[in-house]
């Protein structure tokens, strides 16, 4: 048999038990004939803990030696489950992601995997070993510093590293049971979803489902790899994302799911003259400081007054240097004001589904509606609405759409085992 990789997040592995507990379900992975790859998060809430601790010591802490504290916590995890597999009875060994060849550019905090090179990796399963890596960092090819590939990116080793050792499937461990119909804390009866395309895993996951690193999903997509996202703390069956070009044949349900996103903020430029190159002028400022936008409307200009005002959505933590990149302009564009709104929050709708189906959008609105839930701006993807409305309004709106949609369970399935939630 092949082999399997296998992800465990930060709630499975949070305390001793936890990595006994861990242990005991890879080597039955081993007995039942696999090779077996492991790639872990830290224990717990480790990351934030060591985050809180450099800002104790400094506000501005050096991105390199951030990069070098944190993978700290993967290495203390990767090396205790090893000893828990040997424990048992089992070989098994630990690698940093630098000793797994996860190679990367050199953007700390951020790094972006360009090359994966297993060698020690395949060498270890050769000799019969249980091969744990430490997620989430990598080595930079350039400067050969350790680098962290992002929050939650422990889900993005695991899959690039299925993906380079060629593995049947990437199975990704957390404490839900799988990718659920919306967020359980806000709609207890969400569903746990069976299956759903690498395409609409991605929109979820693009739209602010916290459950798979965005990253992760398009190396699956990428790379064909079957994911299997389930529990540590149950033996379920959760959800398989299947590659679209299998999926294709599977029976599409209209709907996925309803996805919420609060990270995001809103900002206006008011009076933008409408003349040709003002929206290259704006959005060029904007590329300066790296912030990923998101939505962008612009509006019909005013007759009377030939200007119009453009909105974009970004990450709030980018807001204040978007909007100090704006004001350095107005003079140069001529726009009126700028106006920032981070009490906003994003709901989308996500189905392959809608393609062949008209009239979804008159429905979610219809639902948004009837809830009294205003909406500020649009977008639309083939298989995605998703509407900005106020934050206040979030759940409700997430809410009425899932029961709009009929996806309410008659029963309460979501189940949330462990995990602070930080
Ligand atoms: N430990 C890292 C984090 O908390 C990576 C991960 O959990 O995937 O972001
Ligand atoms: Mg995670």
């Amino acid at each position: 048999m092949g082999i399997v990789v296998q992800k465990y997040g930060g709630s499975s592995v949070a305390d001793a038990n936890g990595i006994k507990r861990v242990a005991q379900r890879i080597v039955n992975t081993r007995k039942a004939g696999h090779d077996v790859v492991v790639v872990v998060s830290a224990m717990g809430d480790t990351t934030d803990e060591l985050r809180d601790l450099a800002e104790q010591v400094t506000p501005l802490p050096p991105p390199r030696e951030l990069d070098m504290l944190l993978t700290a916590g993967e290495r203390m995890s990767m090396a205790l489950v090893a000893m828990a597999i040997a424990q048992l009875g089992h070989k098994a060994q630990s690698f940093t992601g630098s000793q797994a060849g996860v190679i990367t550019d050199s953007a700390h905090g951020r790094a972006k995997i360009i090359d994966i090179t297993p060698g020690r990796i395949e060498a270890a399963i050769k000799d019969g070993a249980i091969a744990i890596v430490a997620g989430f960092q990598g080595v930079s090819q350039d400067t050969k510093d350790v680098t962290t590939l992002g929050r939650g990116a422990s889900d993005t080793t695991a899959v690039a590293l299925a993906a380079a050792l060629g593995a049947d499937v990437c199975e990704i461990y957390s404490d839900v049971d799988g990718v659920f119909t919306a967020d359980p804390r806000i709609v207890p009866a969400a569903r746990k979803l069976d299956r759903l395309s690498t395409e609409e895993m991605l929109e979820m996951a693009a739209s602010g489902a916290k459950i798979l690193h965005l990253r992760c999903v398009e190396y699956a997509r990428r790379y064909n790899m079957p994911v299997h996202v389930r529990s540590s703390f149950s033996q379920k069956e959760g959800t398989w994302i299947i590659p679209d070009a299998q999926g294709a044949q599977m029976e599409q349900a209209i709907i996925a799911g309803v996805a919420h996103d609060r990270s995001e903020a809103k900002i206006t430029v008011v009076g933008v003259p409408d003349k040709v190159g003002e929206a290259a002028r704006i959005f060029e400022a904007l590329a300066t400081t790296e912030a990923n936008l998101d939505m962008i409307v612009q509006n019909v200009s005013a007759a009377a007054t030939g200007r119009t005002d453009i909105s974009f959505t970004l990450p709030r933590a980018d807001g204040q240097t978007a909007m100090t990149a704006l004001a350095r302009i107005q003079d140069e564009v001529g726009y009126e004001q700028l106006l920032y709104n981070d009490q906003v929050g994003k709901v989308s709708l996500i189905g392959a589904g809608m393609r062949s189906h008209p009239g979804i959008t008159a429905k979610f609105f219809a639902s948004l509606a009837a809830a009294g839930v205003n909406i500020e701006m649009i977008s639309t993807s083939e298989i995605r609405i998703s509407v900005i409305v106020a934050d206040a309004q979030v759940d409700e709106a997430v809410r009425a759409t899932h029961s709009a949609f009929d996806l309410d369970a008659e029963e309460v399935e979501a189940v949330v085992y462990g995990g602070t939630g930080r």
